[in-house]
């Protein structure tokens, strides 16, 4: 950190913060300027002295050089993404990973269909959800450990693995029962019992960006997972909100070569929840995929006018088929390939 003297601030000042900057275990460099004087100090755990340090007389400010998250940070000498292994599928590699299925699983003749259509169409890890995070408690809440056995079974039958969300720690033992990958979902992202929660329950985690959180913010939620133990995971965005009312969320795909640079974890793209309209979500796949995103999420139903949540953002299996088809030159033109059929 560098710590930035008031300018004029007395000599005994500036030596009264190398005193007590030294006595903490850190090592202070004064620089003397013209007008200011500026102190660097060096040393590990510098972070949580900021505001100590900030109260010292004659301090300005003081200015942090590293970032605050450790874990998710990408190290500079290491350039290649981290790959994390749900099952037999590998998100992070030079095939981009796609996760489809419903917003919700219904039941298990839709979640069939709808596997069946997604796998032979690409993609790698079925997605549905069991617990709903509903923004009306008198909505559809999900099947609940019902649904979750349903995703095991069709999950097994397509021999994929699946990812679900989980929005509660009292559930995260029961859903890690069926789940092959648990969803840490855009309301919960600073839900900072469920990251340790989760962190601590040894599977691969699907981390989705919250609706109003910056970069750094998820960048601080992975930093949770990460030090209650796990190593696996993939961050997502989902787009944020605006004050454009045109889409349900501003899809920030900035936030994909921006996510890429700081952390060493793999990307993925949700335009289904990022847009809200079926008919911009093949061109923000392949907009996604064209950023250097690892991957897509992507909600399918067999009916999407007759989906019990998000119908109007729900692809047909025909359109994600098509949709797949028209990634592959994109994904091939940034040196990557879209899974196909397996
Ligand atoms: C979902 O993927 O099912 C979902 C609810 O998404 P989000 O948390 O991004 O709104
Ligand atoms: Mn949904």
């Amino acid at each position: 950190m560098v710590i930035v003297m008031q300018a004029g601030a007395p000599e005994a000042q500036v030596e009264h913060v190398i005193e007590t900057v030294t006595k903490a275990g850190f090592t202070a460099h004064p620089i003397y300027g013209v007008n200011l004087t500026v102190i660097a100090v060096i040393g590990d755990k510098t972070a949580e002295h900021i505001e100590a340090f900030g109260t010292l007389p004659g301090v300005d400010h003081v200015a942090r050089i590293d970032r605050p998250y450790k874990l998710a940070a990408r190290r500079p000498e290491v350039t290649a993404t981290t790959q994390i292994a749900v099952g037999s599928v590998v998100i992070g590699g030079v095939e981009l990973c796609v996760m489809a299925g419903p917003c919700t699983v219904e039941s298990e003749q839709g979640l069939g269909e709808v596997g069946r259509g997604v796998r032979d169409a690409g993609a790698r890890i079925l997605r549905g959800g069991a617990y709903k995070p509903r923004t009306s408690p008198y909505s559809f809440q999900g099947l609940r450990e019902a649904g979750l056995a349903v995703l095991r079974m069709a999950a097994d039958r397509l021999k994929m693995p699946f990812v679900t969300e989980v929005m509660d720690t009292r559930a995260v033992e029961l859903v890690c029962k069926y789940a092959d990958m648990l969803q840490i979902g855009a309301r919960n992202m600073q839900n900072f019992a469920l990251l340790s929660e989760v962190g601590a329950a040894g599977k691969p985690v699907l981390l989705k960006r919250g609706m109003s959180c910056t970069v750094e913010d998820l960048l601080m939620a992975a930093e949770y997972i990460m030090s209650a133990g796990s190593e696996s995971i993939v961050l997502c965005e989902r787009g944020i909100r605006t004050f454009e009312g045109g889409t349900r969320n501003t899809l920030d795909l900035s936030a994909v070569p921006a996510l890429k640079r700081y952390s060493h974890l793999p990307v993925v793209v949700d335009p289904s929840h990022g847009t809200g309209l079926a008919w911009m979500v093949p061109a923000m796949c392949k907009a996604a995929i064209a950023a250097g995103a690892d991957g897509l999420m992507v909600e399918v139903h067999q009916c999407p006018e007759k989906a019990l949540s998000d119908g109007q953002q729900s692809l047909t299996i025909e359109d994600f088929a098509r949709t797949m088809a028209e990634c592959a030159p994109v994904a091939e033109a940034v040196g990557r390939r879209m899974g196909g059929p397996s």
